[in-house]
């Protein structure tokens, strides 16, 4: 049945729009995950559309990168734009106990020869604005201000998504191909009841920004550290442009709320409790809202169908810890953009077609998993490991970089010779619905 008789019209140039009923692919939303995935199946011909609810430049999380999205930055051609960006430059990670004992900086340098061994602390609003202008550029139709509504299915087949826009007017287009890229808002796994918390990696995150905090010199200027505290949580700090860091707590969430409900009253507490963090704040100000969430962790039971895929935080977010999102978003994005196009040629919008990415990238995940899993045990280090087993520093470190799609299991035997496997990925989920993020 149609919503609305008249279509949606795109906006080509800013006095030009063009009515659109169908195209080969819909993508809900326009984040990195979205705009990579349009980006690549563009360029092999396809005629797609991004529908954004938000319009850009809007706020978002997640601002470090890891070194292995340089590869997928070089395949999309925005590499260029990333090198003349003010972005900070990340050369390394560094931990700090919570007494104030720092590591070693671990240099990406140490193992990636070249280039790739950098990567960029990100501002989210202007590094997805970039990459949504690109895929503009790269040909894909992009509706901002529009959101989606819902996915519409012929029986078990997507065929198309229902919009809206920002006055409320609501239609339909049609589409060979749905992509759920719409991050937490998980369009698809709500729509069908298929998203569920994590209840083994239950954790809290609250966040905020500063301006003035201590820097450190040099080649460290752009690294993350890590500032751990009791208890097994973290805090991360990321230099970003304009002299603003990204701070933000992650811990069991009767830790964060231990005192009070309030995000804003149990982050500025546990700032100022953690004193190496507090030292390099202790000239800074804070500015704009604490933001957070109750529980970070959730994945759907089923991630695609007849004629729909999802990719990116719309599939599953699992821990910020090892900043491990963004590239998964991106790496999704171009092995789902590789399976539509096999599919769209083939005129075979199955699971089997669609999905034929996801085995390779869940072992990835589970891997990841694995790590995460590893940090957050009281009686792990990776330290440790490594001297136990220095046959497996190399893959240690590709994990650390995100190299985790490929064959691992050797080094996954040897983990868990020093900690217990987690239960296998998808057990114990029930289909409750997970809490959005924040702001207050
Ligand atoms: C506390 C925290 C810290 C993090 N830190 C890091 C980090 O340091 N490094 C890292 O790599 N990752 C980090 N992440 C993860 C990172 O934020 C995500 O993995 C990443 O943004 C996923 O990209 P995406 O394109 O899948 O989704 P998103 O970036 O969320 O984009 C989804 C887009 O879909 C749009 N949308 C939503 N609903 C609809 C709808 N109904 N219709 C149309 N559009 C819609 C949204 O407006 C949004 O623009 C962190 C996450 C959290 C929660």
């Amino acid at each position: 049945m149609s919503v609305k008789t008249e279509p949606i019209r795109i906006m080509n140039t800013p006095s030009s729009t063009q009515a659109i009923e169908h195209c080969d692919v819909a993508v809900i939303g326009g984040g990195p995950g979205g705009a990579a995935l349009a980006t690549f199946l563009a360029r092999a011909g396809h005629r797609c559309i991004i529908f954004e609810r938000d319009k850009f430049p809007r706020y978002h999380i997640g601002e470090s990168l890891i070194p292995h999205t340089f590869g997928i930055f070089g395949r999309l051609g925005l590499l260029p734009l990333l090198r003349a960006s003010a972005f900070p430059v990340k050369h390394s990670v560094r931990f700090v106990s919570h007494n104030g004992k720092e590591s070693t900086p671990f240099y990406f340098s140490e193992t990636i020869p070249g280039d790739r061994a950098r990567t960029w602390q990100v501002e989210r609003s202007q590094f997805d604005q970039m990459m949504l202008n690109h895929a503009r550029q790269n040909g894909v139709g992009v509706c901002e201000r529009t959101g989606i509504d819902k996915v519409i299915f012929d029986g078990p087949r997507a065929v198309g998504v229902q919009t809206v826009a920002a006055d409320g007017t609501r239609a339909e287009v049609r589409a060979k191909v749905v992509v759920d890229a719409s991050g937490r808002a998980c369009v698809i796994g709500n729509q069908l009841g298929l998203r569920s918390p994590l209840p083994e990696l239950r954790k809290a995150s609250a966040w905020g920004y500063f301006q003035g905090a201590k820097r450190l010199p040099g080649i460290d200027a752009g690294e993350t550290t890590m500032f751990l505290i009791p208890g097994g949580g973290w805090f991360w700090f990321i230099p970003l442009p304009d002299d603003i860091v990204s701070v933000g707590i992650v811990a069991d969430p009767e830790y964060v709320f231990s005192e009070s409900d309030d995000m804003e009253a149990a982050f500025t507490r546990e700032t100022a409790r953690c004193a190496p963090l507090a030292d390099r704040l202790s000239a800074a100000t804070r500015i704009g809202p604490v933001r957070g969430s109750r529980h970070l962790a959730y994945l759907n039971r089923q991630t695609c169908g007849e004629g729909w895929v999802m990719i990116g935080d719309a599939r599953a977010f699992l821990d910020p810890i090892y900043s491990s999102g963004l590239y998964l978003a991106l790496g999704s994005a171009e092995l789902a953009a590789q399976c539509i196009d096999d599919s769209l040629k083939h005129n075979d919008p199955s699971a089997a077609r669609l999905g034929a990415f996801e085995p390779a990238l869940w072992k990835g995940v589970d891997v990841v998993r694995r790590l995460i899993h590893a940090f957050y045990d009281p009686n792990f280090s990776f330290p440790k490991f490594a001297e136990r087993f220095p046959e497996h520093r190399a893959a240690l470190i590709d994990c650390l970089i995100g190299d985790v799609i490929k064959d691992l299991s050797a080094f996954t035997a040897a983990l868990e010779e020093m900690t217990p496997p987690p239960p296998p990925l998808g057990s114990n989920l029930s289909a409750s619905p997970v809490p959005q993020l924040v702001a207050v």
